[in-house]
């Protein structure tokens, strides 16, 4: 039977670093300039954050180097990110892993995006072990991010699963909902997957009709933001409110209601500040006391 290496042996180059100088002490820091490296020390949805709560400048001395390969990220700053994905849960010294929603808050927001980058691969490379098509084992491309199967040829990317969220305005007031997969008490805008042969603006639509009952106009796109929990990526929309009862879909909502601006002492707790959630609720309201 096949047993794992201790951490996953996998590499992924980018085009901007020519594959005969991947080697890892291409990546270890100089010591002359000790923060031009960013490490993502990957397990389980967790990044390993040293004692100071930042991000690793090299690659703790518990990880051997013969016994993996790293995998670029990215870049951030001038800095180059780097990543391990360990074999198993593993304790450092001076470190800790932290899981992925604890570092939308501890980390500065472009840090946060990487890591949850990290993680998306992480996702996509423990999924993708076993083909899908005819269960042979599947092996990482080296020059692009791709699990491949030799046996029949089945390659397979990152997945990413888009989601509409849209956030309603009726007069004065936002429509906000209580989802029985949120956490208690928090109320947001509502939100969906995009089913296949749909466009994302018939996604809002049905979104909104089976989840509340309502139909919209003047819809709006306004941003997006990826959402590795564990890898959607979310499009961002306001409305204008047009017609319907709120009715409500019992699996999913729990309560729902319209929200009027000038009561917002009242409301109950919102997304947090990173989600695009919240930034659209903010930008909704924003809107509304613009147009007064
Ligand atoms: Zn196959």
């Amino acid at each position: 039977m096949y047993t794992f290496p201790e951490f996953h042996r996998v590499v992924y180059i980018t085009s901007s670093l020519p594959k005969e100088q991947a080697t890892l002490s291409h990546y270890q820091t100089d010591p002359s300039n000790p923060k031009q490296s960013v490490w993502f020390i990957v397990f389980g949805q967790k990044i390993l954050l040293t004692s100071n709560g930042d991000l690793p400048s090299a690659l703790p001395g518990a990880i051997s180097e013969d016994k993996l390969e790293p995998m670029v990220l990215g870049e951030l700053q001038g800095r180059s990110c780097h990543m391990v994905v360990l074999e198993q849960d593993t304790a450092f010294a001076q470190a800790e892993m932290v899981d992925l929603r604890s570092l939308a808050e501890r980390l500065p927001a472009e840090q946060f995006a990487m890591a949850g980058k990290a993680c998306q691969w992480e996702t996509f490379l423990n999924n993708h072990r076993f083909c899908g098509r005819c269960g042979a084992r599947m092996r990482q491309v080296q020059w692009e991010l791709a699990m491949h199967c030799d046996h029949c040829k089945h390659r397979c990317y990152p997945r990413l699963s888009p989601c509409i969220i849209v956030a309603v305005r009726r007069d004065r007031q936002i429509l906000l909902a209580q989802n029985k997969r949120h956490k208690s008490g928090v109320y947001s805008v509502v939100a969906g997957f995009i089913e296949p042969g749909e466009t994302v603006e018939q996604a809002v639509h049905r979104e909104l009709a089976e989840e509340v009952g309502i139909a919209v106009t003047g819809l709006t796109y306004r941003a997006s933001q990826p959402w590795p929990f564990p890898h959607a990526l979310m499009m961002a929309f306001t409305a204008d409110y047009l017609a319907g009862d709120l009715v409500l879909e019992q699996k999913e909502i729990s309560d729902a209601g319209w929200y009027a601006i000038t009561e917002r002492e009242v409301w109950p707790p919102l997304p947090d500040d990173y989600t695009v959630a919240r930034q659209l609720i903010e930008q909704l309201i924003a809107d509304i006391e613009q147009n007064d």
